[in-house]
């Protein structure tokens, strides 16, 4: 690892009055979920997740989704955090990041322990009424699911029950909004583990006062970034957390 590049980023941290996080897919690799992209591994290449997890196959046909892109989900909700989500949730309780903008639906941030997490792309805690809007863990969805009610349905209308994902077709939640806002009032923000490739969450860097990126790979805005640091994310944001605490 570069050791000049972790002084520098720490620097920007130490430097900057307000410092926002966004992290992707590659962050919990770690923990075993796979992303999107890295080759052999990537979950496009077992099943299509633009299709498993859309909206028209859950609007159009529920008892597909349930017995398919219902079970990829169920599978990220097994993992554990790792060291690079404990290394964000104690750089955020040392107040040298204000939080973390996280396009993963896998719970691990909130797991580990930080406080401010937006979660644009949803998550897998929880599920609601598509008729009548009511939330329910996604325990609720997963037990009617075993016990072979497929669709599950919502005690109090009887509508289909769907998990608060953000599935290609969706509109973005009120945290992608909010995320914009932060980022943009931010001196700067680190991406990690993100080939931002996704719209609209790949805008972010671009209202960014300053970025880093930490990716394993190439990323569409590497060009830009203050720094680039080709590492994986847990052992480089220990060193980071170490160089802050050291100065
Ligand atoms: P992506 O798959 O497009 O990119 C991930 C990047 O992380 C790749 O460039 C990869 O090389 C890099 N990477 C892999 N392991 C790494 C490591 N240990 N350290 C540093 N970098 C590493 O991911 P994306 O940009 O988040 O876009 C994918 C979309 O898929 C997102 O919208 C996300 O919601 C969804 N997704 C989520 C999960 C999850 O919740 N864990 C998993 C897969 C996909």
């Amino acid at each position: 690892m570069n050791k000049d590049d972790i002084k520098r980023v720490a620097k920007l941290i130490k430097n900057s009055s307000k410092t926002m996080v966004l992290t992707g897919a590659g962050i919990s690799t770690e923990s075993g979920i796979p992303d999107f992209r890295t080759p052999n591994t990537g979950l496009w290449e077992k099943v299509d997740p633009m299709e498993a997890l859309s909206t028209s196959v859950l609007y159009n046909n529920p008892k597909k989704f349930y017995n398919e892109g219902f079970k990829m989900l169920l599978g990220m909700t097994e993992a554990e955090p790792n060291r690079a989500h404990f290394a964000l949730a104690e750089m955020e309780r040392l107040g040298y990041i204000k939080g973390v903008i996280t396009q993963n639906i896998d719970n691990l941030h909130y797991r580990a322990g930080s406080k401010y997490i937006l979660e644009v792309h949803g998550n897998t805690r929880e599920g609601s009424c598509m008729e009548c809007g009511n939330k329910v863990e996604l325990e609720v969805l997963t037990d009617k699911v075993n016990n072979g009610e497929i669709p599950p349905k919502c005690d109090n209308c009887g509508g289909i029950l769907r998990p608060d994902v953000v599935f290609f077709g969706d509109m973005l939640p009120e945290d992608f909004e909010i995320s914009l806002h932060e980022v943009e009032t931010s001196d700067l923000l680190i991406v990690i583990g993100s080939s931002l490739t996704v719209s609209p969450v790949n805008y972010l860097p671009q209202v960014a006062k300053e970025f880093v990126i930490i990716n394993v790979g190439p990323t569409a805005m590497d060009s830009f970034a203050e720094v680039k640091i080709e590492e994986s994310a847990g052992k480089t944001l220990e060193a980071i957390l170490d160089e802050l605490e050291k100065e």
